[in-house]
């Protein structure tokens, strides 16, 4: 009776809305938990300041999926609600350590509170924990609580056989969040009939469970999507993929194309070969980027198979300074003897990759494979990440395909034939037609090896060919033949496992750098994809099967346009007529400033300041050394080079952290605790710091403006405007293949079938 009439107040109560009001909107920097029940979604905010252990216990469960399919398993209304220690069956779930009891934090049990549920032991909270559905004052912390120092006594005295009467009150429970959204969906809970059940009181007759628990962004906070079927659907795969057999409908190969420096704006689906069929065929998101603000190659191919922005991945640029060292270094130098390049002299492996990639948790879960295979070392390890079964990258200096020794002691015998072959079958010259869109010979291009068809390939100085390979799009030609060998040669997505295959194609971006996207080289270099491509989806058809693999097509980056283009084009916003700014002019004169401010006479400017493409190292003992402190060469900095025409803003770390706009949070999505700089330099739109051809690395949309093609029988084909990012690509295709998304994540799975 006393529930029925509960029932009544909480309806009318939600019927006025007072439920619905947002009591308190949660503090920005705290974490937030969507909470997926079978009874709706409850949003969390957490208090890591207050409770900072229970905080990183609880998301330690959560991101670990362990409260996946736990029930409510005690509710009791007007009192609290719990769960996180029990499947439907009543089956108890082990814990983890037992933690710190931190219920002396001020905090109080109130009405809608989240606290961690223990045994009569202060110290005992593992995985349980509950939600205050009233102001439960009398499980707080207070002044009359049992110290350690008494529970210590009392354990003491039991052991010598004596009873203490107990003279203090409960240590308390610990509030560590409250709810923040959802709370109708507690209520809901609360109200629910319950049961006895062997030692189990209160337990509710129908089971509400927990389908999945989410870290989610404070943007999220009204659409938490967590998608509790799906999650049921990956674990149910999972196990099947675990008891050895794949499902059915499991891909037999994911296949991940890359194509270097590839703005969006260059698709286009009336391509004859492989980049039409993709676009025509799969589902085509037109709204995709980046969603990290240093826009180069090593940490855009990092977010690809991780599924995190690269200020998690560990990679904030292709270079950083190590500031130990006071070197400039390369995002995947090793200077470990055992990870030599094969046949070379420098050391190559993903150890700044912080984040597990998709092949990893393939080889982990199902044994399958994982290879990748580009024209540049740092796309092909970024992709692969710790281990794979084989990481092939071109050497420019060796003009074979190689490896690092951190993955293989020797190169398999048909990539050996192959490097043996392939230089004879290479033209003399690169030929190509006019180009539809702008002439051949265009102003702003390289001419390092003709701006005009007809450009060396195996002509002129044997010792430029690998640079010159490089340089145009045989390479990617030759990365296509070694991807094909790998198919046939390994059998991948032929034995019954799920492997992946990554692929990068960089001659895009060493062709785009020299001559601008649209100029006739590379467009010729996109007809070359796309026509390898093709023969490349065809192999796969008759090896793996049509309906076997899913294909991602993305890219690490987009690029500005040639200045000289814009220009003509009467779109540059480059204050700088022409758009150009000479790196060597800008450079030398921003070192000469910085050696007459702060280092003349004796020592050189890059004592005290580095660079890094946009970052800027201040060197802290050179500083100590000379008396100087690091704000007054920030704000020297600062003035000189927010100065120079061009130079937008001179960030500096504080600024990148505490400004709410959306360039700060893409920056902050780039910045790496360690490996970043201390200050970012951001240019006006379309300004390039080159003499010749274009770049990229700005937090400009053409810099962050990339495809994202999803193709497959798991596949909707269309168009869709869905903003997206290259970060949901890795999460996407994990629910596909029923390995269940790890909250951590920065990306989301898209929704691939209607
Ligand atoms: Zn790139």
């Amino acid at each position: 009776m006393a529930c029925l009439l509960l029932r009544w107040l909480v309806l009318l109560l939600s019927v006025f809305g007072f439920f619905g009001a947002h009591a308190e909107e949660p503090a920005f920097d705290n974490p937030l938990v969507s909470v997926s029940t079978s009874a709706g979604v409850i949003v969390l905010e957490l208090y890591p300041d207050k409770s900072p252990i229970t905080v990183a216990n609880f998301l330690s469960y959560v991101d670990d999926a362990s409260y996946t399919e736990t029930v409510f398993h005690r509710v009791i209304p007007d009192f609290m609600i719990q769960a996180g220690g029990h499947l439907a069956d009543m089956t108890e779930l082990e814990g983890k350590e037992e933690i710190h009891n931190e219920a002396d934090n001020g905090l109080s049990n109130t009405t809608g509170t989240i606290a961690m549920a223990r045994t009569n032991i202060i110290d005992s909270a593992s995985r349980q924990f509950f939600i205050n559905t009233n102001d439960n004052t009398r499980l707080d912390h207070s002044a009359e609580s049992c110290t350690r120092e008494d529970e210590a006594a009392t354990e003491a005295a039991a052991e010598r056989g004596l009873v203490r009467p107990a003279t203090c009150e409960s240590f308390g429970y610990t509030v560590f969040g409250r709810v923040v959204r959802g709370m109708d969906v507690v209520r809901h809970i609360e109200l629910v009939e319950t049961k006895d059940e062997g030692d189990f009181y209160d337990v509710p007759v129908s089971p509400i469970t927990i389908k999945g628990m989410k870290k989610i962004g404070f943007d999220e906070i009204d659409n938490p999507a967590v998608s509790g079927n799906d999650q049921q659907h990956a674990s149910e795969q999972l196990q099947n993929a675990q008891s050895g057999s794949i499902v059915d409908n499991t891909p037999a190969l994911v296949l991940l194309i890359a194509i270097d420096q590839f703005r969006n704006d260059r698709i286009d689906a009336s391509l004859p070969g492989g980049l039409g069929k993709l676009a025509r065929e799969g589902r085509m998101y037109t709204d995709a980027s980046l969603d990290h603000g240093l826009t180069s190659t090593c940490p855009g191919h990092a977010v690809m198979l991780t599924g995190v922005n690269p200020s998690k991945a560990g990679i904030p640029g292709n270079y950083y300074v190590d500031t130990a060292a006071w070197e400039l270094k390369y995002c995947v130098e090793d200077d470990a003897t055992e990870h030599l390049v094969l046949g070379g002299e420098e050391g190559r492996s993903p150890w700044m990759l912080s984040a597990p990639t998709l092949g990893q948790q393939v080889k982990a879960r199902f044994d399958g494979r994982s290879f990748s295979v580009s024209g540049k070392d740092r796309a092909a390890i970024m992709m692969a990440g710790h281990e794979a079964d084989g990481v092939y990258w071109f050497d420019k200096d060796q003009v074979r395909f190689t490896t690092s020794k951190f993955y293989q002691q020797s190169l398999p015998d048909y990539v050996t034939t192959f490097n043996q072959q392939f230089v004879d079958a290479l033209p003399l010259l690169w030929e190509h037609d006019a180009g539809r869109f702008r002439p051949d010979d265009y102003s702003g291009e390289s001419d390092d090896n003709s701006r005009v068809s007809g450009h060396e390939i195996r002509d002129g100085d044997i010792d430029e060919l690998g640079e010159r390979i490089y340089d145009s799009p045989y390479l990617d030609t030759l990365t296509f033949e070694l991807a094909r060998r790998l198919v046939t040669e390994e059998a991948l997505g032929q034995k019954g496992v799920t492997d992946v295959l990554a692929i990068s194609l960089s001659a895009n971006d060493t062709v785009g750098h020299q001559f601008g996207p649209y100029s006739a080289e590379s467009e010729h270099t996109l007809n070359v994809i796309d026509t390898e491509l093709a023969m490349f989806l065809d192999l796969l058809d008759q090896t793996v099967g049509e309906d076997r693999y899913i294909v991602a097509l993305t890219s690490d980056h987009g690029v500005a346009n040639l200045p000289e283009w814009q220009t003509e084009l009467g779109q540059n916003r480059c204050p700088i007529e022409g758009g150009r700014i000479g790196l060597y002019g800008f450079i030398g004169s921003l070192l000469f400033d910085i050696y007459a401010e702060y280092t003349a006479p004796w020592d050189f400017p890059t004592d005290l300041v580095m660079f890094s493409g946009s970052q800027l190292y201040i060197n802290r003992p050179y500083l100590a050394q000379n008396q100087l402190e690091f704000d007054q060469v920030v704000s020297g900095l600062t003035r000189i080079l927010e100065a120079e025409p061009g130079v937008k803003k001179l960030w500096t770390r504080s600024e990148i952290e505490h400004t709410q706009s959306n360039e700060a949070r893409l920056l902050r999505n780039s910045i790496v605790e360690g490996a970043s700089g201390d200050l970012y330099l951001q240019m006006e739109q379309d300004c390039i710091i080159s003499d010749t051809g274009t770049t990229h690395g700005s937090l400009y949309d053409y810099d962050r403006s990339i495809p994202l093609i999803f193709y497959g029988q798991w596949v909707s084909p269309g168009i869709d405007s869905t903003p997206v990012n290259s970060i949901d690509i890795a999460p996407t295709l994990m629910e596909v293949l029923g390995i269940p998304v790890p909250s951590n994540l920065d990306g989301k799975a898209l929704e691939l079938s209607f």
